[in-house]
């Protein structure tokens, strides 16, 4: 019986090299850097790029990937136990070379691209020489694809693109992005669109504004519009009417990782209430010694290993069928419990600190706002929940007793009639 929760000793010894790496080397960059994808940045490259030299002799980059693409083909649980390490930085991702989009688009580079795509967006896009975004959501609407409008209109050699994205992030650093539009719209719903390499310099394309949220140093999610924008022919990606199965490829990957990520930054705001707790006295005791703070560390606590177990069980159910789409469930049920999870221990975290837990100089105002990042993208909450319920239902086998007309009475009286006898017969016997 395989049933285990152990990590080997060998693995076990890469991530306490990593656990004292992040805490050492990467979490001080959050205080003195800006944003970890700006690689236009020289003072990011100067501190950043030593860092990301030490990861590669460790063996330890881009490892979502497989050896072919340079990682280490780990699979999800490994990758599990090395992201929510990594997650307590914003820079921890990026200096382990699996950034948010990059790690999903590189994948679906890696996975449709053409020889050119690859060696052309891939390969720099895998040593951290450039960014990437990718470009969904429409001012009109993200969690429901079907009222998606940008248009790609073949003329000649080329796709001519025309429309409006919303919410990109990281446009303003990407030398490309990866864009949906429609090309087929007479076809059937799901076979409408089609998936774009865009170089970031194109002709037509304009960044109309750059939105952030309040707690974000720089505004990075591009408002963009697509007039009359040119991309040769063989810049599609994937094949035609295909951008659904493409997203959904990214998509999966996406927001498992993202969980993971996010298993890092609840864990740090609880050490953070461990180390406040136990170093702040008021009316004569520690913080520690009140039950009122006991409860909230408890509570976090079983959260957080709650919701831990469940992206661990959802990332070994990856690894052993291989495939998004069946656990498909399983990734709603994580995206949907994420939110919460991440909300409520930093918004404790943010009361225990008091004053300056609320100040910009602690994190844990933006991990609350983090909170309805992970809400939202890859899809609301609700939606998931809605995905989540409609795959339990459609996976439950009623029993023909009962159904069609279920009521708990009526089991009640046939568990009564099937009893009664040998009921009967021991209250004769005795
Ligand atoms: C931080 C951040 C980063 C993002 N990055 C990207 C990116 O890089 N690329 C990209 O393409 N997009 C990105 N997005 C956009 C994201 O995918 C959308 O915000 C999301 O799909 C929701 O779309 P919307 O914002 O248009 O909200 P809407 O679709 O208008 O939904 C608004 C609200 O309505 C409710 N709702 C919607 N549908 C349902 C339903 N079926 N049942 C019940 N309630 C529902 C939910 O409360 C939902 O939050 C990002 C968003 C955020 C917040």
């Amino acid at each position: 019986m395989a049933w285990d929760f152990a990590t080997d000793d060998a693995y076990q010894a890469q991530l306490d090299w990593v656990d004292r790496f992040m805490r050492e080397e990467i979490e001080p960059l959050d205080h003195v850097l800006g944003h970890p994808c700006d690689v236009r940045d020289p003072r990011r490259n100067a501190l950043v790029r030593p860092l990301q030299a030490q990861v590669r002799e460790r063996g330890l980059w881009a490892c979502h990937l497989g050896p072919e693409l340079g990682g280490q083909g780990y699979g999800q649980v490994k990758l599990a136990l090395l992201n929510e390490i990594l997650g307590r930085s914003r820079f921890g991702p990026t200096v382990f070379g699996c950034q948010a989009p990059d790690s999903g688009n590189a994948e679906i580079l890696a996975h449709y691209g053409t020889p050119e795509q690859k060696r052309r967006f891939l390969q720099p896009l895998l040593d951290n020489e450039i960014v990437s975004c990718f470009a969904m959501t429409e001012p009109q609407g993200g969690a429901d694809p079907k009222v998606f409008k940008t248009r790609a209109v073949r003329d000649g050699d080329e796709w001519v693109l025309s429309g409006q994205k919303w919410f990109a992030s990281h446009a303003s650093f990407a030398e490309f992005l990866i864009v949906m539009a429609v090309t087929d719209p007479d076809a059937p719903p799901y076979k409408t669109m089609s998936m774009f390499i865009v170089p970031t310099n194109t002709p037509g394309l304009r960044v109309i504004r750059n939105s952030g949220f309040p707690t974000e140093t720089v505004p990075t999610h591009g408002y963009l519009e697509f007039d009359g924008a040119r991309v040769p022919a063989d810049h599609m990606l994937g094949g035609r009417g295909e951008a659904f199965v493409v997203a959904q490829t990214r998509l999966g990957g996406g927001r498992i990782h993202h969980a993971m990520r996010t298993i890092g930054e609840a864990r740090r705001a609880l050490d953070m209430m461990c180390e406040r707790a136990l170093s702040r006295r008021t009316q004569g005791e520690r913080l520690a010694d009140k039950q009122m703070v006991q409860e909230r560390l408890a509570d976090s606590w079983i959260e957080l290993e709650q919701f831990r177990l469940l992206v661990l069980r959802t990332a070994w159910l990856i690894d052993r069928h291989k495939d998004y789409k069946k656990v498909r469930k399983d990734i709603s049920a994580v995206k949907a419990a994420m939110p919460k999870v991440l909300h409520d221990i930093a918004s404790r975290a943010l009361l225990l600190h008091g004053s300056i837990g609320i100040s910009e100089e602690m994190p844990f105002a933006h991990l609350v706002m983090q909170s309805y990042h992970v809400a939202l993208a890859d899809g609301p909450v609700e939606v998931h929940k809605a995905t989540l319920a409609k795959q339990m239902l459609r996976d439950y086998k009623p029993t023909e007793a009962l159904f069609p007309d279920y009521h708990v009475p009526s089991q009640r009286e046939r568990a009564l009639a099937r009893f009664r006898d040998a009921l009967a017969h021991i209250d004769e016997s005795v």
